[in-house]
């Protein structure tokens, strides 16, 4: 780890200097940071939760294999009460198999990954890829009777620029950009609407509504007023005048005239944009590699009737960019495409959806809980290495260590590994919903259990912790990392942070908080990628992620109170 600078440092020391009488185990910590460190299993069950069960879609059966893999692998661990809590989600998805060549007026193998609910085509098909452009209700008319079983392009070409350093593709809070750590070490500016929200997965393409009576009459209306484009930064994201994706919505009116006309698959090249922002509230950005890669998400909604949307597939922007130019040129441009997916049809007895629960029991404070936990599942076009099977190994090493240590804690350490956390907190919620109540309607667990540690931003090694706006826990977070300095742990940010899992106990009043990690190549190259596999994650950094939360939850689970809710 590199030295903070001399600037920062100060500023963390009179940040810190509160009194407490909060004390640290050391032997404990010498325990954990040995088994952690040293023997280490944690880039093992990576591999199996990436290269053997990956992906890790919500409801597929892939999720389901993955899950009897980690209920099996906890239990190896001496884990106790290791279950499935089932919960409905509806339809599962997954890709039977996929190929696109352009055949026309050359061969180019095409690097594409289909869009997740959506479904797939009869047989292998050859057809013509089309670029129309619709602004209005005229554009829309003279394409009727056009389109059936072409594959068109839905979005302008979009440049691709040459990598360059500044914000560039790797973030490390060390680097001469210390403006990021700056950053983090400072409140936000209060701002209306919240942190943005999440970079959710709702496709544009859903397809979903009745189609009215004349389709292009409704796209001149709504391109009249305005609801043209969809979100630059996400154009997975429902269109700006869609209300949440469906209904009357420019892009979802286009999609459904295209799917009316007998579209056979519409093609994008993802985002507009060739920089990711950094999430939550902070303000940096880093530049996507591009180079065939590229985020996929959803095209479709779990809930819809199978078959609602039209196939969707996104392509590298090189790939799309020169089938647009060569359409620019009326150079005819000819597609082979084989799309076969599979549904997953939801049984009320056993849904679909399924967070995984297991626990190391606490001895004399056994009806208290700490709570730890990161989203099991992930999205479609990779083997979501870092989003999340890094933070599920850790937490899954994290009880590993406890038990191989033979420590025992004094409050029970649960684990919680959650399902669909990319269609929107829907695990986390739902143990709230089953085992915590609300803040209005408690159930007996919420006020026992104590925090709620989570893990989501990828390989980097844990810097620090963001306190969610909760003072009281600044002391003792303080005299917690005092002997982390070596393993670089030393940022105890102010802000509050969103946009995963810890928000669904943040909610009802549990102290939840999420690690500050470096974030390396997590928003420029993996995040949601066709590319998040095994390759990209740091087996050191791997290791210091979980011997660090391994000491976190060790010190909940035996200091004498609870940690301090949020006043
Ligand atoms: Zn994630």
């Amino acid at each position: 780890m590199k030295r903070l600078t001399l600037a920062l440092a100060a500023a963390f020391a009179v940040a810190a200097f509160a009194q407490t009488s909060e004390t640290v185990d050391s032997a404990a910590f010498a325990k954990i940071r040995d088994e952690g460190l040293n023997r280490s299993q944690i880039m093992d069950t990576m591999f199996w939760l990436t290269d053997r069960y990956g992906p890790r879609l919500m409801g597929s059966p892939e999720f389901e294999e993955a899950g009897d893999w980690a209920v099996k692998q906890l239990q190896s661990w001496g884990v106790a009460n290791v279950h499935k809590e089932r919960f409905a989600f509806g339809n599962g998805w997954s890709l039977v198999n996929f190929h696109a060549t352009m055949t026309s007026p050359r061969v180019m193998p095409i690097i594409g990954v289909p869009k997740s609910w959506t479904p797939g085509i009869s047989g292998i098909v050859t057809a013509d890829v089309v670029r129309p452009v619709i602004a209005s209700a005229a554009d829309c008319t003279k394409l009727r009777g056009q389109l059936k079983g072409k594959i068109v392009l839905t979005q302008p070409a979009r440049q691709v620029r040459m990598l360059e350093y500044g914000d560039g593709t790797v973030v490390r809070y060390t680097d001469k950009n210390a403006k990021w750590l700056t950053e983090a070490m400072t409140m936000p500016p209060p701002r209306a609407g919240g942190a943005g929200g999440r970079g959710g997965g709702r496709g544009g393409g859903a397809a979903g509504n009745a189609v009215p009576a004349d389709v292009c009459a409704a796209i001149g209306t709504a391109a009249a007023a305005g609801g043209a484009a969809a979100n630059p930064d996400d154009p997975t994201a429902p269109a700006a005048g869609g209300g949440g994706g469906r209904g009357g919505g420019l892009q979802n009116l286009i999609t459904q005239f295209y799917k009316a006309e007998g579209v056979l698959a519409l093609f994008d090249r993802g985002s507009d944009s060739d920089m990711a922002a950094g999430g939550s509230d902070l303000t940096w950005q880093q530049q996507h590699p591009d180079g065939g890669t590229f985020a996929v998400q959803s095209g479709g909604r779990q809930g819809d009737p199978p078959g609602t949307a039209l196939p969707q597939v996104t392509l590298a922007v090189e790939h799309y960019n020169r089938m647009a130019r060569l359409l620019d040129h009326n150079v005819p441009v000819k597609v082979e495409l084989n799309i076969q997916t599979k549904d997953r049809a939801e049984v009320t007895a056993t849904p679909n959806g399924f967070n995984i629960v297991g626990e190391i029991p606490g001895t004399d404070k056994a009806g208290e809980i700490v709570l730890v936990g990161a989203h099991f599942d992930s999205w479609q076009g990779a083997t979501g290495a870092t989003d999340n099977a890094a933070g599920s190994a850790a937490m899954m090493e994290v009880l590993r260590i406890l038990k191989a240590t033979g420590l025992a804690p004094r409050r029970t350490v649960r684990i919680g590994l959650w399902g669909g956390e990319e269609e929107g907190l829907l695990g986390s919620r739902e143990y709230v919903r089953a085992h915590l109540g609300t803040a209005q309607a408690p159930l007996p667990e919420l006020a026992k259990t104590s925090v709620y540690f989570n893990l989501d931003n990828g390989t980097g090694p844990i810097r620090g912790i963001w306190m969610q706006g909760n003072t009281g826990v600044e002391p003792i977070f303080k005299a917690w990392t005092a002997p982390l300095k070596d393993l670089g742990v030393e940022i105890l940010s102010p802000r509050s942070v969103t946009q995963t899992d810890h928000g669904s106990f943040d909610a009802v009043g549990v102290p939840a908080f999420q690690f500050v990690q470096e974030r390396y190549e997590y928003n420029s190259r993996t995040h949601h990628t066709n590319m998040d596999f095994l390759d990209r994650v740091q087996p050191n950094d791997m290791k210091q992620v979980a011997t660090v939360a391994a000491m976190f939850v060790w010190q909940a689970a035996n200091r004498d109170a609870l940690l301090p809710r949020k006043q």
